[in-house]
């Protein structure tokens, strides 16, 4: 008998004669910017509804009067309140994320600590709170936003680095325990995209540098990217959306680079 893992393209899916994600709900950390929020639009447009969980309580309740969603404002580094968000959704994605860049010897490890509980305890405690939902319904996908910098290390991201790495292990696990339950989980994984955690760090390597913006793209970031443009927060969330769809049910445990041809030099 097949299990729900090696099933194929289900028909009885809510995706039939509608959109791919009718009828699906989910939930995406991060929501309120950059590629969370593009993550909520594009399964809002594909038809899911998307609880939106951001610590910017105003930037969470816009996204959801845009996408027609629901706002959480939470701090996923108060991992008691993961508890109180909804656990009856079929799309997890694990987006939020934040970045500190320092030597390891001058890192304040309270900074590394919260690093930590955001981008790999709060992703943990929410596949978990999940997953029994996805396992009653004989489906779910667990989509997790890493890096480049899941797979490859750089100078001074240690904490970053670190917990980027986690994220691919636990990934690897919830796919491994998931498959017989029809149950998904991957990682995907962009360069550097066009989003305000990365306006940041352009911003400080400039000042740093002494050089214009533009020249740190160019010269800095995108040194060893094949495609001399930054990634666009809709690229990465169409390739999470396309996770989520009829066709990839047999895409688990795998790391989707998203990053331009970085990985390949
Ligand atoms: P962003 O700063 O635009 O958005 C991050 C969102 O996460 C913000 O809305 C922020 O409020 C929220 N957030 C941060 N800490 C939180 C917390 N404690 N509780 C709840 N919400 C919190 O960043 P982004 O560039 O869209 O990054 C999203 C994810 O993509 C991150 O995990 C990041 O590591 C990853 N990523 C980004 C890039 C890039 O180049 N921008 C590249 C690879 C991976």
């Amino acid at each position: 008998m097949k299990s729900p893992s090696d099933a194929g393209p289900d028909p009885s899916a809510p995706s039939a004669g509608g959109r791919a994600l009718n009828g699906r709900t989910a939930l995406v950390t991060g929501g309120g910017s950059g590629i969370g929020r593009a993550c909520a639009e594009a399964l809002a447009e594909a038809g899911a509804l998307v609880h939106i969980v951001d610590r910017d309580a105003e930037a969470a309740k816009a996204v959801a009067a845009d996408t027609g969603g629901v706002s959480h404002a939470v701090d996923l580094a108060d991992t008691g309140a993961i508890d109180r968000l909804p656990a009856d959704v079929d799309i997890l994605v694990n987006n939020a994320g934040l970045q500190h860049v320092s030597a390891i010897e001058d890192f304040p490890p309270d900074r590394f600590e919260l690093m930590q509980k955001v981008m790999l305890t709060a992703p943990f405690l929410l596949i978990r709170h999940c997953l029994p939902h996805m396992y009653a319904g004989g489906w779910g996908r667990v989509v997790n936003i890493s890096s480049m910098h899941g797979l490859r290390a750089s100078p001074f991201k240690s904490a970053y680095v670190a917990a980027k790495h986690g994220l691919e292990g636990l990934s690897k696990v919830a796919a491994l325990e998931g498959a017989r339950h029809g149950v998904t989980s991957n990682c995907v994984n962009p360069g550097y995209v066009r989003t305000p955690l990365v306006e940041g760090q352009i911003a400080a390597q400039a000042a740093a540098h002494g050089i214009p913006a533009e020249e740190v793209v160019s010269d800095v970031l995108l040194d060893r990217s094949a495609i001399k443009r930054l990634i666009e927060p809709e690229e990465v969330a169409a390739v999470c959306v396309w996770l989520c769809g009829p066709d990839t049910g047999y895409i688990t445990g795998s790391s989707l680079p998203v990053d331009g041809g970085w990985g390949a030099a």
